[in-house]
C-alpha cells in the first residue's frame, strides 16, 4: 500500500534527501517549502502523513500544525515535526498544538522512518498493518487474499487495491478522482466510469452469497466502506 507523505521543508538539501530517502523507503514524497502553500495542498493532495518542519518562510510550522489540527478535513493526519537541536520548548508547544511526534535535526534516515512508521502505527493501523479487519472482511497485503466472514474472496489486483483504500477510513466519501489518483496513480488517464465498472465488481465478489453491502455509494460524490456496517 502506497502511504502519501507530504514533506514540509525549506532548506533544499534536507528535501532532496528525504524525498530521496522516503521514496526508496516506498512513500510516495510530495515536497513544499513554503508554509503559504501547504494548507492548500494538504486539502489537495490528501497526505496519509505529514513530516513538518518549525521553521518556515512566510507561516511557521506551529502554526501550520494548529491549520491542519483545526481542519475537520485534515485533522486526522497524523504529524512529525522537524525542530533544531536544543528547542526543548518548542517541542513541548508542537505537541501541545497536536503534533504525533518531533524528531530534531540533525536526525538518521533510519530512526526517522521508524519513528514515521510508530506514528502510523499508532494513528492508523488500517495503513501499515499487514492484515487489515473490518466487520467481517480481512484483508492481507502479504499475500494479497481477501476474506469475507471465512470465504475466500477472490479479487482482481485493481479491486483488491479499491478494497485496500476504502478500509483504511471506513466512512470516509472517496470522490471517484480520488480514488482513481489513489488506485491508478496520478499519472494514469482513466475515466471517472472506470472506477463504476471497478467498484461493480468489487461490490459482486463480496457479495456473492447475498451478505449485506459494506460499500456505499454516495449519489454525486463517491464510494465508502460503510462505517455503520458490521
Ligand atoms: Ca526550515
Amino acid at each position: 500500500m502506497t502511504v502519501k507523505i507530504l514533506v514540509v521543508e525549506d532548506e533544499e538539501a534536507l528535501q532532496q534527501l528525504l524525498d530521496y530517502n522516503l521514496t526508496r523507503e516506498g512513500f510516495e514524497v510530495t515536497v513544499v517549502g513554503d508554509g503559504a502553500e501547504v494548507m492548500d495542498i494538504v486539502t489537495e493532495n490528501e497526505p496519509d502523513f505529514i513530516l513538518l518542519d518549525w521553521m518556515l518562510p512566510h507561516v511557521s510550522g506551529i502554526e501550520l500544525c494548529r491549520q491542519i489540527r483545526n481542519n475537520t478535513a485534515t485533522r486526522h493526519i497524523p504529524i512529525i515535526m522537524l525542530t533544531a537541536r536544543g528547542e526543548e520548548e518548542d517541542r513541548v508547544r508542537g505537541l501541545d498544538k497536536g503534533a504525533d511526534d518531533y524528531i530534531t535535526k540533525p536526525f538518521s534516515i533510519s530512526e526517522l522512518v521508524a519513528r514515521i512508521k510508530a506514528v502510523l502505527r499508532r494513528v492508523n493501523p488500517a495503513i501499515v498493518g499487514t492484515v487489515v479487519k473490518f466487520a467481517d472482511i480481512t484483508l492481507d497485503r502479504e499475500t494479497m487474499r481477501v476474506k469475507r466472514g471465512e470465504r475466500n474472496v477472490a479479487l482482481g489486483p485493481t479491486e483488491f487495491k479499491l478494497l485496500d483504500v476504502l478500509i483504511q477510513r471506513p466512512g470516509r466519501v472517496f470522490s471517484r478522482e480520488q480514488l482513481l489518483d489513489r488506485v491508478w496513480g496520478q499519472d494514469v488517464y482513466v475515466e471517472n466510469r472506470t472506477v463504476d465498472v471497478h467498484v461493480g465488481r468489487l461490490r459482486k465478489a463480496l457479495n456473492k452469497r447475498g451478505e449485506v453491502d459494506p460499500i456505499r455509494t454516495v449519489r454525486a460524490s463517491g464510494y465508502a466502506l460503510d462505517e455503520t456496517y458490521g
